[in-house]
């Protein structure tokens, strides 16, 4: 096979990176020269599992990460590498159950043997620090309701202008930039695709726009809530079911509530049915806890839901229908693994078509000056450990997402809850240092 090496000669490319995402969103690489990656492509490239995040021990054999052609992406920023994403197997070519991308692909064909087809939109929000500490990279953005600010988007016009061109570039449909409602903070918004596609994206997006910060001497974050003033970094997820052929959108149904079909409701009563324990891969650190069921912030609302609720074109829930034919999912933030969250989100809706369920009415109040009472809008899990406790006794996402995964995840997650657990806070020395 000469693919990539053709490729190579034809575009100008010195090196290519074979990448997976770990379990934590890490992206991990080896860095393979032209010359080299025919082969390699072919065999895989080898890591030590037990150094990335994947529950696998130093004394298991390899794992091999084996690229997937088509996910070929040239970096804008730096031609002379290409970027691939990889699923990783066993010396013995079998799949690692708890790969990302592996987990994902597992849910899709569940989809794909009912007849469906899933398209994915997300909206990754971001800060740019400053390089060197943790405080905004421009001091003079200070808007107390900064959001659209069109003076401090323009300040930052290179890095965004530079990621914006390389989406265009890449035909990913790139079509509208803003500043967010935090002050450093930004939105970048691109097409919806095939649900693989967005995660490919996604990853590639985080990689990017780091990059391309890093470049400009700037720092991007998509932390959750780096700030407890200013609203957090979400990554609502949009998502529509169509049907095999991905040419009949199944969701959409003018006669509908709000354009809705009943099988967009059974899917949104599914992923609200299981919120609970799917925010444990939704808002998957511990400063994830601090972005919902926050205060509000300074601009007059944290834009992310206290409670499990859908509504229509309402940012107040956890679940909104902006248009005809597709819903939000609001819950998930910046650390959400690009693979993880669709695949979890994916399987809760699935269960919610297969088990016929009614999410009830619609609720248009605002949730933030009126809540729901929690007998209507259950209250989202508190903390982490309430989340991985959810998803520990949840038979649906165990199921769809495979044994091998969630006990992988939870045993890594519930070791960064106990490392989490042994750090004395300056506000604990400062609550309890005279109790
Ligand atoms: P908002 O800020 O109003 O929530 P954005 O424009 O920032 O919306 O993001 C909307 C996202 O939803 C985009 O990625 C868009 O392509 C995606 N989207 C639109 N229609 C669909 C659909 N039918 N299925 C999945 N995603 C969709
Ligand atoms: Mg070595
Ligand atoms: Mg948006
Ligand atoms: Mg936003
Ligand atoms: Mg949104």
């Amino acid at each position: 096979m000469t693919y990539l090496y053709e490729t190579a000669r034809n575009r100008g490319i010195r090196y290519f990176l074979i990448s997976f995402t770990d379990l934590f969103g890490i992206q991990r690489s080896k860095l393979v020269p032209t010359a080299a990656i025919d082969t390699m492509a072919t065999n895989g490239a080898g890591f030590a599992g037990f150094a990335a995040w994947l529950d696998l021990t130093p004394a298991d054999p390899d794992v091999l990460a084996i690229p997937d052609l088509d996910t070929l992406i040239q970096l804008p920023w730096k031609p002379e590498v290409a970027w691939l994403a990889a699923d990783l197997v066993t010396p013995q070519c079998e799949e690692i159950g708890q790969t990302p991308r592996l987990v994902l692909k597992r849910v899709l064909k569940q989809a794909a043997n009912l007849g469906y087809q899933i398209k994915t939109g997300v909206e990754c929000e971001f800060f740019l620090l400053a390089a060197e500490e943790l405080a905004l990279s421009d001091p003079e953005d200070l808007q107390p309701k900064p959001c659209y600010d069109q003076q401090s988007l323009m300040r930052r016009f290179e890095v965004i202008a530079e990621i914006c061109d390389a989406m265009l570039g890449l035909g990913w449909g790139a079509y509208q930039n803003d500043h967010e409602d935090a002050n450093g903070q930004f939105e970048m918004n691109w097409q919806y695709a095939d649900a693989l596609v967005t995660a490919d994206r996604h990853a590639f997006f985080k990689f990017m726009v780091r990059s391309i910060a890093e470049k400009h001497g700037f720092r991007a974050t998509f932390m959750p809530k780096p700030f407890a003033h200013l609203t957090g970094n979400g990554c609502h997820t949009h998502l529509s079911v169509w049907d095999g052929t991905g040419e009949q959108n199944l969701f959409l149904d003018e006669a509908g509530e709000l354009g809705l079909s009943s099988l967009a409701y059974h899917f949104i009563a599914g992923v609200l049915k299981n919120t609970q324990a799917l925010c444990a891969i939704s808002n998957p650190t511990i400063n994830s806890y601090k972005r919902i069921n926050a205060p509000v912030t300074t601009s007059g609302a944290t834009w992310s839901p206290n409670s499990i609720s859908y509504s229509g074109n309402n940012r107040t829930h956890t679940i909104r229908i902006p248009d005809a034919g597709r819903f939000e999912f609001r819950l998930a933030d910046g650390a959400a693994n690009p693979y993880l969250l669709p695949a979890a989100l994916i399987a809760s809706g699935l269960a919610g078509i297969e088990q016929k369920l009614d999410p009830g009415p619609r609720h248009d109040n605002n949730n933030y000056t009126n809540p729901l009472p929690c007998e209507t809008a259950p209250k989202l899990p508190g903390n982490l450990l309430d989340a991985l406790r959810n998803l520990e006794t949840n038979q649906t996402l165990t199921q769809a997402l495979g044994k091998p995964f969630v006990t992988a995840y939870l045993k890594l997650k519930h070791q960064e809850w106990q490392g989490f657990n042994q750090v004395i806070t300056p506000w604990e020395l400062a609550h309890s240092l005279d109790a």
